[in-house]
């Protein structure tokens, strides 16, 4: 304890003491790097336990190198899902186009994983967790980096101090707004909700994901491998985010099935099982753009600072990546400020490069005009494999550097 009664982790003289906000994907990978490079990590999550569930991520080019120098490549190959078939349907549900995902597919040279969220999560959790001090069910309440350190309150009421603060806590950061403002100012909002859900498969679908389009409107189910279950998927065009309905589970149900009413194939039973979905993922298509990614001790990595958006698929890929990065900076550079600058020319243009994939991937899933859609369906019809949406130089883009051990 110190004098004005804080705990504090910045104990070890040398040993750098990290709190990081979010324990999904780019906070567990964060933590595994600032360990191996002597940081004492401490990694706060406001959910009770690590979050299982999430539609299947991909994890490719750059990302792929750094899930391979953490040892659980081996482990993810083993989790990829190894979709087979892509199927598009009409208003009616009639077949438009039945690719085959094989030929084609696994850009980089076959190299790219396609994994569960929660696999993922997990296969980092496990890489750390007994090295990391992990508080689960709690959060950060304030931070105050009038001292030395940062002086962090927790919802719990525990009060510590820390070097260093990072927040990976997702789009919609909390450690984000107190001290960059708040996320109308760097939210780039693409004209997209999705809400996502599991089903029980009583398709007898296996490794194949089935999609279901009209202009501006989209429903897929995904068996992810050959599972007892469907990842069920409504997406769909709405020229304003629907702020309200952001923080209400009960309002975001009720725009799902007010926008789908009346549509055709198995879209009224999916919006009956969203009604009773205790799984329920719903937001806004967007992306976060920042000028910049720190502001004194604290920073943000993964989602927190440039989500790039489920239309490029490259949202775990740019938070592994950048979760490196960061530890990497920090490793090399013992003012936390040069380590910062240095993280951001590290990784900004990678990240500005995978954000601008946006568009593609719009283009193909989800069409919103008749003409779009039947200029996709065209293309579509003329094809027998999938075409890689995967093989992007984006993906790769950064040359990952060695990891720097400290001066
Ligand atoms: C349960 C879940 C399901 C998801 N499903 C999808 C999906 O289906 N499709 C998709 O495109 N993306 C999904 N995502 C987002 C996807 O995981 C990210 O785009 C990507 O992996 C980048 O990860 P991240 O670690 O930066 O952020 P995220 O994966 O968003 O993780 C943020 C973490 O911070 C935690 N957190 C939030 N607030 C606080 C707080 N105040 N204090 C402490 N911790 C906090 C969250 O619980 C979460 O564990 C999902 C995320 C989660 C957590």
């Amino acid at each position: 304890m110190t004098a004005n009664g804080l705990s504090t982790a910045v104990s070890t003289p040398g040993k750098r003491s990290v709190l990081i906000s979010g324990a999904s994907i780019a906070g567990p990978a964060l933590a595994y790097w600032l360990h191996r490079s002597g940081c004492a990590v401490t990694v706060v999550e406001k959910a009770g336990a690590l979050r299982d569930g999430g539609y299947p991520i991909d994890i490719r080019g750059t990302a792929i190198e750094v899930v391979r120098r953490m040892g659980i490549l081996p482990r993810l190959r083993d989790a990829h899902i190894d979709t087979r078939r892509y199927t598009f349907l009409n208003a009616d549900g009639g077949e438009v186009a039945s690719l085959n995902a094989h030929a084609a597919a696994g850009g980089g040279g076959g190299q790219d994983l396609e994994v569960r969220r929660g696999d993922l999560a997990a296969a980092l959790y496990g890489k750390v967790r007994d090295d990391v001090e992990f508080l689960f069910g709690d959060s950060i309440d304030t931070l105050d980096q009038s001292g030395p350190g940062v002086d962090v309150t927790f919802h719990s009421g525990q009060r510590r101090t820390f070097d260093l603060v990072v927040g990976a806590d997702g789009m919609h950061s909390p450690t984000r707004e107190p001290l960059f403002g708040p996320e109308e100012r760097f939210h780039r909002y693409l004209g997209y909700c999705f809400a996502i859900f599991t089903v029980p498969n009583t398709f007898g679908l296996s490794h194949e994901l089935m999609l279901w389009n009209t202009p501006g409107k989209a429903a897929a189910l995904y068996a992810a491998g050959g599972n007892a279950e469907l990842h069920a998927f409504l997406t769909f065009h709405q020229p304003e985010p629907p702020f309200t309905a952001l923080r209400n589970p009960d309002a975001q149900r009720d725009l799902v099935a007010t926008v789908f009413a009346g549509a055709g194939w198995e879209v009224p039973g999916m919006v009956d099982a969203m009604r009773d979905a205790d799984d329920l993922f719903f937001d806004t298509a967007g992306q976060i753009r920042m000028p910049h990614w720190s502001s004194g001790r604290v920073a943000l990595v993964g989602d927190a600072a440039y989500a790039p958006s489920f239309l490029t698929g490259q949202g775990s890929s740019l938070a592994l990546v950048g979760a490196y990065m960061l530890a990497n900076a920090l490793a090399a550079h013992r003012d936390h400020t040069a380590a910062f600058a240095a993280y951001e020319r590290g990784v900004r243009e990678f990240v500005a490069l995978n954000q601008a994939l946006v568009d593609n991937g719009a283009a193909t899933l989800f069409p919103t005009t008749a003409r779009a859609l039947e200029q996709r369906d065209t293309m579509l019809r003329g094809l027998v494999t999938m075409p890689s949406a995967t093989a992007r130089p984006a993906h790769s883009a950064l040359a990952l550097p060695a990891f720097a051990p400290l001066p």
